[in-house]
């Protein structure tokens, strides 16, 4: 028999018992758990239309058990009569709820039967479960935020990457450097259309948003990019730079050269006060300080950058790159947490082995990370084809997606090494809230599949039929997804996509950007070649 339960568990077993009647209620009882009891209480009001309609007299009794299990996140469902959950944890029990939500509405509202006498024992693959949003490129209040983090969770998604700072507008507030924010946070236009843009979130509004997560099990982690991507807080601090000189916050894409000045100590003050306040509003074990495209012809001709190599004996401009990252990384972790770095930071050779690398760029040189991984280098895997989910369907489409293995030839006996995989959204082209869900969904539920479930019990064609009783739920949540049918676009279909998208992002502005951004990235790879010489 076939349960749509997405991602799917690792077993499903019948036996002999009586279903779970349908009704509108439910009552907890054993353990308490606050978070289960919130969340399940959400679930039926959005099912209900309001909560009124619940009825709380013909309940469904849900018994909640502390047993041993094999980890927080897994958790055993039997159901007869009532409905049994173990865990071993709150985490357990919470991901138990979202697994009993598609039971409910499976049977309950589509078929209007009983939850059949099942038993599910359940665990996830990895225990990094990501997807990341880019609010620099383009702002979204808070709220936008918590209503995408109530739909990461049922999709057991239990890390969110912030991307909240960028060329294009620094994003949260920081006491110690107000004009961050002041001036940082706005931008006179994007791609020459001259209507500002701008918007940030105080401390109040992060810690709304962690507090909301955490209710979730998702654990939240800043990026805090650094030496590149860079721009906006330069505009506010121009003495973080290498030349000093004053700038604008970006108006077009692509790559930047004024980076973090890594000569001057008071770029490392600046970082250091910096990560005090974001530690301090967000709790999250990880922090991420970027470290990708950051081209170096300014540090090449910086005077306090040529006289640190120097003292520190440090041949390339990469390396330099390579002790910045590592202090910076070296003071995370003296506050009890872990950094992680896109994989460019690699390019030093000297990175720090305690720091994660983050796996996106495609190419042929995955050497540094495969030898990060063989070496014991916690790796997280977000290739851009095909997790980078702001490009066409024609480019990444559901199925490219579900059928990427994240592994890599030559990592085998050391796959323990990769943490978990994380699917992206930068928001260059994504303006609005339904452009994050079209783009995101039903992608990431693809990808939570992939990230939770065992191999073995993965298969396309059967996610798809699965995927089709899954978007009555993503209408429960008020989200439009990109429909079924142009999850997978053929040739002609596809290619349309890509030229419309590339069109679409071909504007003067960003045709300066582009070659700009060449030069730059040129940079980029010829430092790297000097390095690998
Ligand atoms: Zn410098």
């Amino acid at each position: 028999m076939q349960y749509n339960i997405i991602p799917v568990p690792y077993s499903i077993s019948r036996y002999q018992g009586k279903g779970a009647e349908p009704c509108a209620g439910y009552s907890f009882a054993g353990e308490e758990d606050i978070n289960c009891e919130t969340d399940l209480k959400d679930f039926f009001c959005r099912v209900f239309k309001n909560e009124s309609a619940v009825n709380k007299d013909k309940k469904l009794d849900i018994i909640l058990e502390l047993s041993d299990m094999s980890g927080d996140e897994a958790y055993r469902i039997a159901v007869d009569g009532a409905v049994t959950i173990n865990a071993r944890s709150s985490k357990g029990f919470f991901y138990a709820v979202q697994t009993l939500k598609q039971l409910i509405l499976e049977f309950w509202l589509r078929q209007n039967t009983a939850i059949p006498s099942i038993v599910i024992e359940d665990k996830p693959l990895y225990l990094y479960r990501g997807y990341m949003l880019d609010v620099s490129r383009h702002f979204f209040d808070a709220d936008t935020v918590i209503e995408l983090l109530s739909v990461l969770a049922l999709h057991k998604i239990n890390k969110f990457h912030f991307h909240i700072t960028d060329d294009q507008g620094w994003r949260v507030e920081i006491k110690q450097y107000p004009r961050l924010t002041e001036i940082g946070a706005t931008r006179k236009g994007t791609l020459g259309n001259k209507i500002p843009h701008g918007g940030y979130y105080t401390q109040e509004d992060i810690k709304k948003i962690v507090a909301y997560a955490s209710s979730k099990h998702i654990e939240v982690i800043p990026e805090i990019d650094l030496p590149g991507h860079f721009t906006a807080a330069i505009a506010a601090y121009p003495e973080l730079s290498c030349e000093g000189k004053a700038v604008e916050v970006a108006t077009s894409f692509g790559i930047k050269h004024d980076i973090a000045c890594c000569g001057k100590e008071s770029t490392f003050t600046f970082f250091e006060k910096v990560i005090d306040e974001i530690t301090e509003i967000f709790p999250s074990s990880y922090i991420h300080i970027g470290g990708d495209e950051a081209p170096k012809d300014r540090w090449e001709e910086c005077p306090a950058c040529r006289e640190k190599m120097q003292k520190l004996n440090l041949n390339s401009v990469e390396k330099l790159q390579g002790h910045m990252v590592n202090r910076i990384a070296e003071y995370i972790e003296s506050k009890g947490r872990k950094a992680i770095v896109w994989n460019e930071s690699l390019n030093s050779g000297i990175l720090n082995d305690s720091i994660i690398c983050q796996y996106w760029s495609d190419g042929k040189e995955p050497l540094r990370v495969l030898n990060g991984i063989n070496s014991g280098r916690n790796t997280i895997i977000s290739k851009f084809t095909p997790y980078y989910f702001d490009y066409p369907h024609g480019m990444h489409s559901l199925k490219a997606i579900y059928t990427f293995e994240p592994e890599l030839k030559g990592a085998e006996g050391n796959e323990s090494n990769i943490i978990g995989i994380e699917g992206h959204l930068w928001t260059e082209y994504v303006e609005t809230k339904a452009q994050i869900n079209y783009q995101t969904f039903p992608r990431l539920t693809a990808l939570s599949e992939i990230a939770w479930s065992s191999k073995a019990q993965r298969n396309y064609d059967d996610f798809e039929e699965r995927l089709k009783e899954f978007y009555p739920i993503y209408e429960l949540y008020g989200i439009t997804p990109t429909p079924i049918a142009d999850v997978n676009p053929g040739k002609i279909a596809g290619t349309i996509q890509i030229i419309k998208f590339f069109k679409n992002a071909i504007t003067r502005e960003s045709i300066k950007s582009f070659f700009s951004s060449y030069k730059a990235n040129k940079k980029v790879k010829s430092t790297r070649n000097e390095d690998k010489n």
